[in-house]
Parts: C-alpha cells; sequence; structure tokens
C-alpha cells in the first residue's frame, strides 16, 4: 500500500476525507448502541436518556431528555430504597429454595424485625414474574376455593356476618398447559362469573388452543368456563377418571392446587384474601422446573416491582369492586411518596 505521505496533496485531502466521514459514521453507530443499552426512562418511558456519573453506592445514573428525571437502572425494581441489598438478596433465595418458612423464623434467621420480614416477603412475591404470556396446547382451567379471609384487618371491625348465610367463597383459577406453564389466578368472591376468567386470562390463551375443564358437581363453574371459552372461540372439552377423550394428564394442574392448599392451611395460619395472588405465585415457583436464579435475575431486575408492590391495597380494592359481592374494608393505610410516580402498566 501506498504510504500517506508519498500520495499527492489533493488525493490527501481526499483520503482524509474519505475517513473523518467513515469517522462519523462508526461514532453515530457506537452511540446508538450505547443508547439502546441504556434503561429507558421509568418515569416517562423515554429511551433517550443520558449517563449522569455515578450515585453513592457506584451505579450509573441516567438523566432523562424528556422529564429531566433521573434514575438508576434500580429506580422502581424492588431492590428499590433498599439498604440490606445483599441479605435482601439472600432471603429470596431462602424463600424460592426453601419454600415457606414462618415469618418469625426468617426474622431471628436474617437478624430483622418481623415487619421487615414480612414486607420483604411481600416486596419479592410482587416482583416475580410467574404467569407465561400465552398458553398453549390443551389448556386446562382448574376451580379451586379457598375461605374468603380478612386476616390483618384487626378486631376493631368486625365482620357484619348474616346468620345463617355462609362466607362467601373465593373462586379460583389455575390454568396449566400441555408445555408445562402454569399460574394461579384469583378470580372472584362469590359467584365465579365468566367475565372474572376473562379479566385474569383475556388474549392469554394462543388461538387454536383447547380448554379442559375436570367434571365436577358445581355447574356454575362450568358455564363460566364455557362462556369464557366461547367468548375466545376456544374448542372446550370435560375430563374426569371414567372419561378422557384427549387423554389428557391433569397432574401439572392438580400438584400446583395441592402446593397452593398445603401453603394456604398447613404452613401459614390462613393467607388474607389481599395476599392470595403473591402466595399463587409462591407456589407456582416451588412447582415449577425454571431454576431458582433465573427467577431471582428478572425478579431483581423487573421495574414494576415497587409499584406492584406499593399498589397491592389499591389492586385488591379494585379486585373487591369488580369480582366480588363483598364490601371492601381498607386494611392498610401506608402510604409511599413514590408509589405513583412508578405506575405499572397492567395495574
Ligand atoms: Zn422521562
Amino acid at each position: 500500500m501506498q504510504s500517506f505521505t508519498n500520495l499527492s496533496a489533493k488525493k490527501r485531502r481526499f483520503e482524509l476525507e474519505r475517513l473523518r466521514i467513515e469517522h462519523s459514521h462508526l461514532l453515530c453507530e457506537e452511540k446508538r448502541k450505547d443508547f439502546a443499552k441504556r434503561p429507558s426512562c421509568p418515569y416517562c418511558k423515554q429511551t433517550h436518556v443520558y449517563k449522569v456519573g455515578v450515585n453513592k453506592t457506584g451505579r450509573k445514573r441516567f438523566k432523562c431528555s424528556a422529564c429531566n428525571k433521573s434514575y438508576t437502572i434500580q429506580t422502581g425494581t424492588c431492590f428499590h430504597w433498599l439498604h440490606m441489598r445483599s441479605k435482601f438478596e439472600r432471603y429470596m433465595y431462602s424463600m424460592m429454595q426453601e419454600g415457606h418458612r414462618s415469618l418469625k423464623s426468617m426474622s431471628l434467621e436474617f437478624n430483622i424485625s418481623y415487619v421487615t420480614a414480612f414486607d420483604w416477603r411481600h416486596k419479592i412475591l410482587s416482583s416475580l414474574r410467574v404467569s407465561p404470556d400465552e398458553f398453549r396446547g390443551f389448556v386446562e382451567l382448574r376451580n379451586t376455593i379457598l375461605p374468603y379471609s380478612r386476616k390483618g384487618i384487626g378486631k376493631s371491625k368486625p365482620s357484619k356476618k348474616v346468620p345463617g348465610k355462609p362466607l362467601s367463597p373465593v373462586h379460583l383459577i389455575i390454568a396449566a398447559d400441555s408445555e408445562q406453564q402454569k399460574s394461579v389466578h384469583v378470580a372472584s368472591i362469590g359467584q365465579l362469573r365468566g367475565s372474572d376468567i376473562e379479566s385474569r386470562l383475556k388474549n392469554r390463551i394462543q388461538t387454536g388452543s383447547s380448554i379442559v375443564s375436570r367434571f365436577t358437581k358445581a355447574e356454575d363453574v362450568f358455564d363460566a368456563i364455557s362462556w369464557f371459552g366461547k367468548k375466545n372461540k376456544l374448542s372446550i372439552s370435560r375430563f374426569d377418571e371414567d372419561s378422557n377423550p384427549n387423554d389428557y394428564d391433569d397432574k401439572n394442574a392438580k400438584h400446583l392446587e395441592q402446593e397452593l392448599r398445603t401453603l394456604v392451611f398447613q404452613k401459614t395460619r390462613g393467607v388474607s384474601t389481599k395476599y392470595l395472588d403473591h402466595y399463587g405465585r409462591w407456589a407456582t415457583i416451588m412447582r415449577t422446573q425454571k431454576l431458582v436464579r433465573d427467577y431471582v435475575f428478572e425478579a431483581l431486575r423487573y421495574r414494576g416491582g415497587w409499584a406492584g408492590y406499593t399498589a397491592r391495597e389499591d389492586i385488591f380494592a379494585r379486585f373487591v369492586k369488580n369480582h366480588s359481592e363483598v364490601e371492601y374494608i381498607q386494611t392498610s393505610h401506608r402510604r409511599w411518596k413514590t408509589a405513583v410516580i412508578y405506575k405499572r402498566e397492567n395495574t
């Protein structure tokens, strides 16, 4: 190759101009890639953000060019506003590997207060992404009933129990498909309607899949399931020990149901209906083949964790209003200043 200095002045100018253009293209490309790596703004979802140094703990801080707010990768996750991060992570591993242990024993082992142990448990459970995006193949919708519980409400507000009228049952739908995917959905308090299932599983079952449902005496439950199936244009078939035309194996859903019932009736002293969603996720994790560290990895990065945790009371209030026949009574008056900022998309 001819040396640069041997070139004529005109050719040198030409060559320099070519390099300058190539250089600016490469810079642009690098910048674009760098922007793509930066987390989008948790406040306004804008992706054009700047790096503005590091925070006290050495984590990169970003600043949004649209709303001017600054944040780190952990803003909005369950790590948000948390001081004992490594302890919290160990707590999370313990919950998912060993399953349920009493809050008292957890608080002793981790040297934290009882209230912190409770808060951490629910912070972690709100950050878990358990439910699959889409169920496929044969999708069993299994109904299970738990008692309505107002645990935590205190004795100061006794329930207005009408003599002779039984307490409303809480209907849960366990969904499980042929690909081992499964999740628990708290559907209604009181009678189960098709619209209750619709609100939890709308667009979550792939077109062309078939719903399978176990024969039960509760015809109203089957009516609700078939209403949902028809609405979503899915075929429905029923099975039991005597008649199982598709040779469907229900152990996936059955085991999850057992896990949940053990958690509610044996391992804990009852679960408040407000937190049943959380315990459903916990039971699912105990019955899954996915690695615990994958769940931990995802949960620590999930930027809706803080919002889900702080909005639990509001989410439950909305659920009671739309899917139940009981009266909503506020159990927690705790409010977080930052709760409204990080609105979770699905709540
Ligand atoms: Zn912003």
